[in-house]
């Protein structure tokens, strides 16, 4: 990783290929500065200005999975039912798209207050996805020198979004059976004084749940906002939100993406109305667009829906437990999430014959080293995990 650039002189890729990025200061300027002749290629700007952290990175890369039966994204394999898929259509074909959202999306976030049954002491903030809201909750919180601080293995978008805005990230190692290492999290919060802490619950990639009076602990210790991202909620047994009143540092974080509505981004975060207040500022303006906001109205109006297709998707998740439990040499992991984390002989062995086979699940060995040779795969209707078996028992002799 090259250096950060010395801003206002000619920085080192700018020397190397001799031409005059940055060099701005005293005389007038020649013909490639001004654009005429030779002109600084854009790697060259590139490397003068963007930051040497985000240089280093790779986009967040999504696999291609067309025609293949896909398992990698903790993504609902069922269709939207055909009524509620006809009163989304109707909803969506009265929407004035030449007019920006309603920048509160005050008739989306009732709905949403409704259907889960939110409090009038508590607030609510929609988000492009929970990314967004993670991304929004972290820049209000980035005061210089702050710290995030989360347990490892866990969703990697948190530490991403450190690095985004500054923060320092702080990781506290699992122990060997997922759960949280109270020891090393209260000594970590004792010793960091973290700003944020992000807990997933369930936790991605692990997929269980870590025990109540754990998270509750974190809570205790916390000397700032405790994010406890419930993105699995549907299927999992217990929840925080309930207990918003009893935390002051608490914030719950969902999203309808692995209920069934990953394509429409949609994320919400609840919490006290002095939070929700200060990440108001941060967002977008219109950070939900218009579409959004009148299909989560009728979405919300009734989520029975949502609820059959979790209850059958934890069905199939028990059938995937138990089957893949029985290949030789594979260890499944208990989980309360639509995914399956299952350890094999050979990770990447098992990875690319699915492949080959059209079956695209996520091969998480080399994320950390608690996940040495594990797959999380998602989990399907009952004809794709039957291929899934099927492909696994060919490749797990
Ligand atoms: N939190 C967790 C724990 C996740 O696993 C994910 C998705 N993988 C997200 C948040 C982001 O979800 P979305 O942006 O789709 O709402």
């Amino acid at each position: 990783m090259r250096e950060a650039p010395n801003i206002g002189c000619t920085n080192d890729a700018g020397a190397a290929a001799g031409n005059s990025v940055g060099r701005m200061t005293g005389s007038a300027p020649s013909p490639g500065e001004r654009g005429e002749g030779k002109a600084s290629s854009a790697a060259d700007l590139v490397a003068s200005v963007v930051r040497p952290e985000i240089r280093a990175l790779s986009a967040y890369a999504v696999a291609k999975a067309d025609g293949m039966v896909k398992l990698d994204a903790m993504e609902n394999p069922y269709a939207l039912p055909g009524p509620v898929r006809a009163r989304l259509d109707a909803a969506l074909a009265r929407v004035a798209v030449n007019r920006y959202p309603d920048g509160g999306a005050d008739a989306a976030k009732a709905a949403l207050r409704r259907a889960l049954g939110i409090s009038d002491r508590q607030a609510v903030l929609l988000g492009n996805g929970s990314d967004e809201l993670i991304q929004i909750i972290t820049s209000a919180l980035a005061r210089p020198g702050a710290v995030m601080l989360a347990p490892e293995p866990s969703f990697v978008m948190y530490a991403m979004n450190a690095l985004y805005a500054g923060m320092r990230f702080v990781g506290v190692p699992l122990s060997t059976d997922f759960s949280l290492d109270l020891r090393a999290m209260r000594s970590a919060i004792e010793r960091e004084k973290p700003s944020l802490v992000f807990i997933a619950y369930p936790n991605n990639p692990t997929g269980n749940l870590f025990a109540a009076r754990d998270v509750e602990a974190v809570l205790r210790a916390s000397p700032g906002l405790v994010v406890v991202d419930e993105a699995y909620y549907a299927f999992a047994e217990a929840s925080f939100l309930p207990r918003l009143a009893e935390h002051p540092n608490l914030l719950v974080l969902r999203t309808v993406s692995k209920v069934g509505l990953a394509g429409i981004r949609l994320g919400y975060a609840v919490a006290a109305p002095e939070w929700i207040a200060q990440l108001n500022k941060v967002r977008a303006p219109y950070n939900v667009n218009a579409l959004t906001q009148a299909g989560a109205v009728e979405l919300f109006a009734d989520t029975a829906w949502i609820a059959e297709q979790a209850s059958a998707i934890r069905a199939e998740r028990a059938r995937l437990e138990a089957a893949l439990g029985r290949l030789p040499g594979a260890t499944v992991f208990p989980t309360q999430t639509n995914f399956v984390l299952v350890r094999v002989a050979d990770a990447k062995v098992v990875f690319d014959g699915l492949k080959a086979r059209r079956i695209l699940v996520k091969n998480v060995h080399g994320w950390h080293p608690l996940l040495a040779n594990c797959l999380r795969i998602t989990v399907g209707t009952p004809e794709e995990n039957d291929l899934l078996l099927a492909a696994c028992a060919e490749l797990c002799r």
